[in-house]
């Protein structure tokens, strides 16, 4: 990034790296001083002393509150960059030079304490983070042979054995191998009842195991864990700027130069309209004084964050503040069925004969292909035909959104759909749920259809709630599955939707996201089985199933951590709030501003209050408003 470009709110970054060094405690001493200096001053000026006397305690005040600003103001200058460290330094020592040392002091001091209150707002969303990283355990107890040895989570080795006791945070994601407890999971997923876990059972680190003894196989290094992944997410997600963010940086760049050029055009033209020279110079620093944007410029960062913060401890991470933006907005939700509406718990509801098959081959061959696959149907087979011999199947392929296929003993199966089966011209033997009504996988045999499985799909819970309350605030539903017609019917109904639309494969889906963006804003939310592209396709992806999936949680642009359909509303009414709050902070900060700016070319306001007004106050005022989104205080 060029000099240039380097926008304001930035210069205020860089000033708050040097000061960081030196903790809260120190800077509060450092403002009292300077306070108590310049209450020093001022009782030498009330009591008639010589008046050259109170520069004494102005001037200390002002070179104390003014210890980070005047250095800077220095550098500014030498880089040629109208920073607003610059702008104080000129406004004050400017104060002093003509003959009003109370109010150069008043300024830096007033300077120095809002610059304190974006330190420390800054502080609080760093540790918002920081809470985030803290469930990882600094240290884990691990299996080295038969004796138990504490080690750093970084030193464990996948394959190694984990001894978690009750009340003990895990350390590292894995899979119990012995033992039997319950873990609150809320940490990770955000949901607040706890969870059994038993051997075979998936564990994450940052949970906490709340009553059994478990021993746990170690299946990723510390930094792969889903926590580490979340905590990087959340990261980045926080270096994203919104388009709002960038519009107040462009805002801040222009509008400084020009509140500078402003201000020694003002001190100009009162001179010409017969104002004294002191009394020019004085309306000419009371806009340079207002020209610093600092103070709005914080405000956008520390609600998007407070927001992106606030909604993964709440089990939804957000990849950045852009798409808080978009979300706020929604027109259009569209939802895939398989996996998302429904649980991906299918029921074996029939089998149907045909071609003196059997229902042991019919299933053998099902689920032996089914096998090497990772839908939903396909893991609802594999369940419901537990203990099953499985063939080796040769040349397997998966085909997207119709089913599978591949060779056993010499012989091509086909498990999939009644258009995967149409298009391997296999003659179907019955018609369209004449083996009953459900999802429908077909079975065929080198070219002839051997048997029909019909199942049925769970609706998940929470499904019809939000499908309700989305409409309820006049976004429109959608319903996009690959499934037949007549489940997609009956569902869409039974939850309520405005529209529903069935038999589409990947690519249709993402056909169907374009023509609703026409609209407005689209969301699609889905499992990331044959959905990714149209995850991708809409402005805003929702993925469900990413806590099993490295692939859904790294594209969705919003994953939620436990697969539950409720949050969506909150999420949305979080990012509507988000909103709300920026443009309330650029509103009130943009007015103000320029009613200040008025006040002070009317020479109707004095130099400390446009600072106190405009830069403290305003402020406290944005950082207080943008932390109304975690409703708790930093102070
Ligand atoms: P949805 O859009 O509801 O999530 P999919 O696009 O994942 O559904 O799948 C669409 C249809 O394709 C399913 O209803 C099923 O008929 C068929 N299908 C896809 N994959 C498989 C598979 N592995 N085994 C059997 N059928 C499959
Ligand atoms: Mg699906």
């Amino acid at each position: 990034m060029s000099e240039e470009n380097r926008a304001a709110c930035e210069v205020c970054e860089e000033e708050r790296v040097r000061r960081e060094a030196v903790g809260f405690r120190q800077k509060y001493a450092i403002g009292l001083f300077s306070t108590v200096l310049l209450a020093v001053g001022l009782i030498i000026v009330l009591s008639g002393e010589n008046p050259l006397l109170s520069y004494v305690p102005f001037m200390a005040a002002l070179l104390a509150s003014g210890r980070w600003t005047i250095p800077d103001g220095f550098r500014d200058l030498l880089k040629k960059h109208l920073g607003t460290s610059f702008l104080m330094t000129v406004a004050a020592f400017g104060a002093m030079l003509i003959g009003e040392p109370a109010e150069g002091a008043t300024v830096m001091l007033l300077f120095y304490i809002a610059e304190l209150l974006e330190e420390k707002a800054a502080d609080r969303v760093k540790s918002e983070i920081g809470t985030l990283v803290e469930l990882e355990p600094p240290s884990v107890v691990a299996k080295d042979g038969d004796v138990e040895v504490r080690l750093s989570p970084d030193d464990v080795y996948v394959g190694q054995i984990m001894v978690v006791r009750p009340g003990e945070r895990i350390g590292l994601d894995g899979i119990v191998v012995r033992g039997a407890s319950t873990v609150n999971q809320a940490p990770i997923t955000g949901e607040s009842n706890p969870v059994e876990k038993n051997n075979g059972d998936q564990v994450y680190a940052g949970t906490v195991n709340l009553d059994g003894y478990l021993e746990i196989e170690v299946t990723k290094l510390s930094r792969d864990s889903v926590l580490s992944r979340i905590v990087q997410l959340v990261n980045d997600a926080q270096k994203k700027k919104s388009s709002s963010e960038r519009f107040v940086e462009r805002f801040s760049h222009t509008y400084t130069p020009v509140m500078v050029a402003g201000s020694l055009l003002l001190g100009i033209a009162s001179l010409i309209l017969g104002v004294s020279l002191q009394g020019s110079v004085y309306r000419g620093l009371t806009l340079l004084v207002i020209s610093c944007p600092c103070a709005f410029a914080i405000s956008i960062p520390v609600s998007m964050v407070s927001a992106l913060v606030g909604s993964a401890r709440d089990g939804v991470l957000v990849k950045g503040a852009a798409i808080l933006e978009k979300m706020s907005d929604v027109r259009v939700v569209a939802f895939d069925k398989t996996g998302t509406l429904t649980s991906g718990d299918f029921a074996l509801e029939n089998v149907c004969l045909h071609d003196d098959a059997t229902e042991e081959e019919i299933l053998e061959a099902a689920v032996s292909l089914e096998g090497m696959s990772e839908h939903p149907i396909a893991q609802a087979l594999v369940r419901a035909t537990e203990g099953m011999p499985r063939e080796t199947a040769d040349e397997f392929v998966s085909i997207p959104g119709r089913g599978v296929k591949g060779k056993i003993n010499g012989d091509t199966y086909t498990v999939g759909s009644r258009r995967l089966l149409d298009e391997q011209s296999v003659e179907l033997v019955d018609n369209e749920h004449s083996c009953g009504v459900g999802t429908v996988v077909y079975v065929a045999k080198n070219s002839k259809h051997l048997g029909t499985i019909v199942l049925a799909d769970i609706t998940r819970k929470g499904s019809k709630e939000t499908i309700a309350e989305l409409r309820r605030r006049g976004v429109m539903t959608v319903m996009l599955t690959g499934d037949n017609e007549v489940v997609a019917q009956k569902l869409a109904k039974e939850l309520g939707f405005d529209e529903y639309h069935a038999g589409l494969l990947p690519e249709q889906k993402v056909r169907l996201i374009e023509e609703l963006a026409k609209k407005g804003t689209v969301i699609m939310v889905g499992d990331g089985v044959n959905d990714a592209p149209a995850l991708a396709a809409a402005h805003v992806g929702i993925a469900l199933g990413v806590i099993s999936s490295d692939a859904a949680l790294e594209t969705a642009d919003v994953a939620l951590m436990k697969d539950d359909l409720t949050k969506i509303p909150g999420l949305l009414s979080r990012a509507k709030k988000t909103m709300r709050i920026v443009r309330q902070n650029v509103a009130v900060s943009i007015t103000l501003k320029l009613f200040l700016g008025v006040l002070a070319v009317l020479g109707l306001i004095s130099l400390w209050l446009a600072i106190a007004v405009g830069d403290m106050g305003l402020t406290l005022a944005v950082i207080g408003n943008a932390l109304r989104l975690t409703r708790k205080s930093v102070f």
